[in-house]
């Protein structure tokens, strides 16, 4: 009998291995025309400074509809995009997509000119010889200035092997005039001596710190304020989901906020452009 369940559970797991792996080649046969067939979307969330309140960013957040599986979180068909490469079309359409909001802001807002716009990257893009020349292409090519342009990376690009190119890629993009921050902080593995090597504007507290209410969370946060501070960087802080957060980070030096709180990621943002009044 026992025999018989321990055969069912083999049954069971390689059964389930092989259900991902099916989804894993479907979702990346998928992705190959992502970029091309209309399934992909941007999302945007408000970021605001936090002592006005006034609409400082948005970030732009991918959303997938594959059409033959639904739609897929960012958490999973990222992942899938930088190991099959389709990562690079995809980041460009992202690029495109990101700053076409800027231009098509109603000009009587008077956001067009220094509202800014932050897109995600992963470092296989970063890694890739022309990345930043692509980037200055399309901002070439458009309506925003490369000061409007903020490209968030994750702490991933600390990594030793890679340290050289990415570092290319940051500074001739930093050296245009456009913003680097650095994602989730506090979550990787971060040397604290390479913030002073990277060219960075400013650090984005991961919101597993925020939400968390403890001493010590609250404690990363101060630190990670005063060590900006020095560093000339700015602070701002992720899933900031209730006004005592608010509160607090603003009480701790925090300068700008993201977050349900503030705003939910949508495809329309014309009610976010009122918090700018
Ligand atoms: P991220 O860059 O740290 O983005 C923030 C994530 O937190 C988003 O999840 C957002 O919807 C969510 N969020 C924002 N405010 C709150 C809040 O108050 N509470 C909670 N619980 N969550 C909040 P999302 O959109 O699912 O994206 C997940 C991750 O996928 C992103 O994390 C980013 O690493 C990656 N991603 C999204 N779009 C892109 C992209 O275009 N390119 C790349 N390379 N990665 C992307
Ligand atoms: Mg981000
Ligand atoms: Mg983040
Ligand atoms: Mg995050």
């Amino acid at each position: 009998e026992a025999k018989g369940q321990g055969r069912g559970r083999i049954v069971f797991f390689s059964q389930r291995l092989s259900d991902e792996r099916r989804r894993h080649l479907l979702l990346s046969d998928c992705l190959s025309q992502a970029h091309s067939n209309g399934s992909l979307a941007l999302h945007f969330q408000p970021i605001v400074a936090a002592q006005s309140q006034r609409l400082v960013a948005f970030e732009a957040l991918l959303r997938w509809h594959c059409p033959s599986v639904g739609a897929v979180s960012p958490m999973e068909f990222i992942p899938i995009a930088e190991d099959t490469g389709h990562i690079h079309q995809i980041g460009l359409w992202v690029l495109r997509h990101a700053v076409q909001l800027i231009e098509n802001l109603p000009p009587e807002t008077g956001l067009r000119d220094n509202l800014k716009i932050a897109i995600n990257t992963s470092i296989k893009q970063l890694i890739r010889a022309d990345f930043a020349g692509e980037v200055l292409a399309v901002l070439n090519s458009s309506q925003i200035t490369t000061s409007q342009l903020v490209i968030e990376v994750t702490e991933s690009v600390f990594d030793e092997q890679h340290m050289r190119e990415v570092l290319a890629s940051l500074s001739r993009l930093h050296q245009a005039g456009i913003e680097i921050h650095l994602d989730d902080f506090g979550t990787g593995y971060s040397s604290l001596s390479r913030l002073r090597e990277f060219p960075l504007d400013a650090i984005k507290i991961d919101r597993s710190f925020v939400m968390a209410s403890d001493e010590k969370s609250l404690a990363v946060i101060e630190g990670a304020v005063v060590i900006a501070r020095k560093f000339g960087l700015r602070v701002i802080a992720e899933g900031v989901e209730t006004q005592a957060q608010l509160d607090k980070l603003k009480t701790l030096g925090v300068d700008e906020l993201q977050g349900y709180f503030i705003g939910k990621p949508a495809a329309d943002i014309k009610h976010f452009l009122e918090m700018n009044a």
